[in-house]
């Protein structure tokens, strides 16, 4: 048994049992089992059964933001209004990209038919579980491809609520299966099961390059949405008061624990004491508590493993000649004994060398870089091995789509646009923030196989 931690008062709230070889074998052989059926229902019935899942998880949002609240530590407000709301629209985002997509056409001579690519394996993190979940399963199971799904060990137990929706939807058997357990464990059991087709993971650098390894010597696809360092690129004629107050709230979101965060300001070096300013007074704004405190602004981090990591990586900044502008790694004043507490924490005087601009801390924490100019920002903002999302700000729509297009990031946000409101865009990333590209018509493309009809 997996023993779940509320990270907010350190209490166990659930428990879930790892599943082993047998385990992940009798989910395989009932993916497998049930494929030929679901792959040959027609479209707009398996889209029907998406749109009750839909509804299931719509009518449950109350239950899922609260479990949420309680597992990983979100603000329950912010719980039921992402955490729950995010999985649905993905869902339907998903439902109306595949009523266009094209499963069949003429194209070189031949008729090209996208075929559901088999069994997929989709291994999902903690940090907005369902919304993971959902990005995965709704193109998986639109193309016609059963599922077994591998949450997070640490956020696993709204999982049970998408179930007890998914079987009201009418899912057939074997059509959703659920392993829980760790990654070595069941996650490698999983990969590593010649009876799974595809791979879809989303979670650290770490894990990709293993579950890489393995399906790489399988010949199998993997499709890994990885981590991030992503830019604000603030250009000398923005609004700088608004874009450093936005990339602040956005940094914190979640504790920071957001893979597209935007976690290195850039701004121009003559407004880099004006931004410091601005960012400390933003992230004074947060107030760090339990999830289930109303007055709570942002939550805890995960775990105490992640709180000390998040700790290290500040000091190592501090040490390194950056100042704390705001916060630092002692326990933020106000907190109560037990919980994952870390200060959201703004660090100025970064340079490039430093490791806080390099590495993803997965915490609350704001590296501040002064650039000389838009091609000087665009270098900075592309001098890190990831390459996942990027916040850009000028008053200038010309300036916006220079800097834009010379930016190494899978997906721009100009002028501080939410990506909640663009669920059918492609999300992924350029490097080491992986391979492949979730969500809309691109999410669909992970899971079908082309075929190519000649002679008829
Ligand atoms: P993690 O890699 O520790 O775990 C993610 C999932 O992979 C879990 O289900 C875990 O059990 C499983 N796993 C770990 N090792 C495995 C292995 N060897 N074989 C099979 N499965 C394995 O990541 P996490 O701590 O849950 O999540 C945080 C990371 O996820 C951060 O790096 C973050 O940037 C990344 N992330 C990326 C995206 C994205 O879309 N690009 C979104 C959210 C989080």
């Amino acid at each position: 048994m997996i023993a779940v931690v509320d990270p907010s008062t350190e209490a166990v709230v659930g428990h879930v049992s790892e599943a082993g070889h047998e385990g992940v074998d009798a989910a395989v052989r009932a993916a497998r089992a049930a494929l030929p059926g679901w792959s040959a229902t027609p479209l707009a019935e398996r889209l029907a059964h998406l749109e009750r899942l839909a509804g299931g998880l719509e009518a449950r949002s109350e239950q899922i933001g609260l479990s949420l609240a309680r597992e990983m530590g979100m603000p329950l407000a912010q719980a039921q209004a992402v955490q729950a709301a995010l999985p649905v629209a993905v869902i339907r985002t998903t439902i109306t990209a595949a009523r266009s997509f094209v499963f069949s056409a003429q194209e070189g001579g031949a008729t090209i038919l996208r075929e559901p690519a088999g069994v997929v394996a989709a291994i999902t993190p903690w940090n907005f579980p369902l919304h993971q979940i959902a990005a995965k399963l709704a193109p998986a199971l639109a193309v016609g491809c059963t599922v077994i799904l591998k949450p997070s060990e640490l956020a696993p137990l709204s999982v049970e609520i998408l179930q007890e929706a998914a079987r009201a939807a009418g899912l057939p058997d074997g059509v959703l299966g659920v392993v829980h357990g760790t990654g070595p464990l069941t996650g490698e059991a999983l990969v590593g099961h010649p009876g799974v087709d595809v791979i879809s993971l989303t979670g650290s650098v770490a894990a990709g390059r293993r579950i890489g390894a393995i399906a790489g010597a399988a010949v199998k696809r993997a499709c890994l949405e990885l981590g991030g360092k992503s830019p604000s690129v603030v250009l000398d004629d923005a609004d700088l008061e608004a874009a450093v107050r936005f990339t602040v709230t956005r940094c914190c979101f979640n504790s920071g624990q957001a893979c597209n965060a935007p976690t290195r300001l850039l701004v121009p070096r003559a407004h880099a004491r004006a931004a410091a300013e601005i960012a400390a007074d933003a992230a004074a704004v947060l107030r760090v508590g339990p999830a289930l405190d109303p007055d709570s602004t942002m939550g805890p981090v995960i775990s105490a493993a992640a709180r000390e990591r998040i700790r290290a990586h500040i000091d190592g900044a501090i040490a390194a000649g950056a100042q704390a502008v705001h916060g630092g790694s002692a326990q933020p004043a106000g907190v109560p004994e037990h919980g994952f507490w870390v200060a959201p924490t703004v660090l100025a005087g970064v340079t490039e060398d430093m490791r806080i601009h390099h590495e993803e801390v997965f915490g609350p924490v704001l590296a501040l870089l002064a650039h000389d100019g838009d091609d000087d920002a665009v270098r900075l903002a592309n001098a890190t091995e990831y390459g996942l999302s990027a916040e850009l700000f000028t008053a200038d729509p010309g300036r916006a789509r220079d800097v834009a297009g010379r930016l190494r990031a899978g997906q721009v946000k100009v002028g501080g646009v939410s990506a909640r409101d663009a669920l059918g865009a492609p999300f992924g990333g350029y490097g080491l923030s992986g391979l492949g590209r979730e969500l809309g018509r691109f999410g669909l493309e992970e899971f079908v196989e082309t075929k190519a009809v000649l002679g008829v």
